[in-house]
């Protein structure tokens, strides 16, 4: 079996003495284990990145972006290797991940620009011959703990944009798929990013305690779970760091009576159940405005859902995949009785799915609960699987203000002919990504991704504009030069024009 190494200061190295099994979720094989670092291995890495900080901090920005360039070559050029990595851990079908990994892509291109992105900010003459600007620098070490529901795209939200403002960063990573991930920060070194710049320490709660207790650790990107968000917030912030951490969500889509109800269906369809329902910006309740809304919507989402193509991630053409962990789809069965019992109508059941020669994967049918109401624990809390929850409100308004009493902010939609509509909810929505007519509203590289709520504890989006904010602090200079052999006296008085 297979073991996945940490990666410090440019090379591979095991450290720790505890290993988790990593899983085949289609098979329900262990096929390698991952390394769990210990606090020494950690702090390995943090001295590496320490080490490596100042001549990375000191290289012109447009070398740190022809480093970025060639990355995005190499990954293009590795897209295949890179997306079995995915599929065969993750579960998730080979378009998908194809489709994660072009989303990460798209991060490292706006990195390229970090020349453009780091121009600072002038002004001549703010009093008498004298001149200001605001410069952006770097904060030194910095690190992410990430999911691993994306293992290729989150980080690349961070880490490229990190070490393209100049930062040295370290990775860690999710433990239950970690060999894409490894993969992607190796070719990132191939591409000629000096070693130490970027290091990567696989590892559980251990690890990621040992990044927050360290004071070189200057700033803290979590994506996550909302506990696990919160816990790292409190903590990081507590010590002084800057903290951003993405948590859960239950994103809701909006059925209007005058939506065009086939192609919201379609759309309802990919975002509900692609990726099994394993994705931050699935949509997971729909609310409907008016019962002939609901009714159509059961009536046509119900033949879709049964014919849902579902099978081993690593095959083609699939619509979707198993889930990550045996513990992940008892969770979701659990969930799908606990709906049952409390007496929502379960028009499609998941449960007790199974795939042809694939007896011991993770697999769930697509489920669809009809006639869900907000006091159910499957209308409350995160389920991250296939389950779509159907509530019933009489008017767009009442449609808002539920969504509104969620606790979650991460994203939702809207699927409307009326601008009217579109715009009010999109001013009153109380969600961090609004769609409208979108089914996943996840923003494109050049703007920042966030929730609101207990979906984002921090101030500052992931990646975009808010990235380089985040990865970046303002100094801010003010100049003067007094002519030769002039008296200047001292001034008292606060000075002021
Ligand atoms: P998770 O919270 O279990 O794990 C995330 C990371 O935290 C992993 O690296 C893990 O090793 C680490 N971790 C786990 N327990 C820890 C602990 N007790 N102390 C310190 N670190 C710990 O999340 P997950 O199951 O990997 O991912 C799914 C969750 O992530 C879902 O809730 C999903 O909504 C969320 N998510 C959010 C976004 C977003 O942008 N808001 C994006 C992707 C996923």
């Amino acid at each position: 079996m297979t073991t996945v190494n940490h990666l410090i200061n440019g090379e591979l190295s095991a450290g720790g003495s505890r290993h988790a099994p990593v899983f085949n979720p289609s098979t329900g094989e262990a096929i390698a284990r991952v390394a769990l670092a210990d606090v020494a291995t950690v702090q390995q890495a943090i001295a590496a990145a320490k080490a490596a900080f100042p001549a990375w901090r000191n290289t012109p920005p447009a070398k740190r972006a022809q480093v970025m360039f060639r990355f995005k070559q190499l990954l293009e050029q590795n897209k295949e290797r890179i997306v079995q990595l995915i599929s065969q851990e993750h579960g998730k079908t080979v378009e998908d991940a194809t489709g994660e990994l072009q989303r990460g892509i798209e991060n490292i291109e706006y990195a390229c620009g970090v020349p453009e992105l780091l121009k600072g900010e002038y002004n001549r003459n703010v009093g008498p011959n004298i001149d200001a600007w605001s410069d952006f620098q770097p904060l030194g070490v910095v690190a992410g703990i990430t999911p691993f529901n994306f293992p290729a795209m989150v980080p690349l939200w961070m880490y490229p944009l990190a070490i393209a403002c100049g930062n040295a960063f370290i990775l860690k990573p999710s433990e239950r798929d970690p060999s894409s991930t490894l993969l992607i920060a190796q070719l990132l070194q191939e591409a000629g990013l000096p070693k130490g710049v970027l290091n990567v320490v696989h590892g559980d709660k251990e690890a990621v305690d040992a990044l927050i207790a360290a004071p070189e650790v200057k700033a803290l990107s979590f994506v996550g779970s909302t506990p696990i968000a919160e816990y790292i917030y409190a903590e990081g912030t507590r010590r002084g760091k800057r903290v951003q951490a993405l948590g859960g969500a239950k994103n809701h889509a909006v059925l209007m009576p005058d939506a065009d109800l086939d192609n919201a269906v379609n759309a309802l369809m990919g975002a509900a159940y692609g990726s099994c329902g394993e994705r931050c910006m699935a949509i997971s309740v729909a609310v409907c405005v008016g019962d002939q809304v609901a009714d159509a919507l059961i009536a046509r989402l119900t033949p879709q859902i049964k014919a849902l193509k579902i099978g081993a991630g690593t095959n083609c053409g699939l619509d979707m995949g198993p889930l990550v962990t045996a513990a992940a789809r008892d969770k979701v069965v659990g969930y799908i009785a606990d709906g049952v019992a409390a007496g929502a109508e379960l028009v499609v059941d998941g449960r007790g799915y199974s795939v042809a020669g694939f007896d011991n994967g993770y697999f769930l049918g697509g489920t669809l609960f009809d006639r869900v109401t907000p006091a159910m624990r499957i209308y409350q809390e995160e389920i991250f699987g296939p389950v779509l929850c159907v509530v019933r409100v009489n008017s767009l308004e009442d449609a808002i203000a539920l969504i509104n009493a969620h606790e979650y902010g991460n994203g939702t939609c809207i699927f409307t002919r009326d601008g009217e509509s579109a715009r009010l909810f999109a001013d009153e929505i109380e969600v961090g990504m609004v769609g409208i007519n979108v089914p996943l509203p996840v923003p494109v590289a050049y703007h920042s991704f966030g929730g609101w709520k207990r979906s984002l504890f921090g101030d500052l989006h992931a990646y975009g504009p808010d990235g380089v904010r985040f990865y970046t602090r303002r100094k801010a200079i003010t100049q003067r030069w007094p002519q030769r052999a002039s008296h200047e006296a001292s001034q008292f008085a606060f000075p002021s024009l």
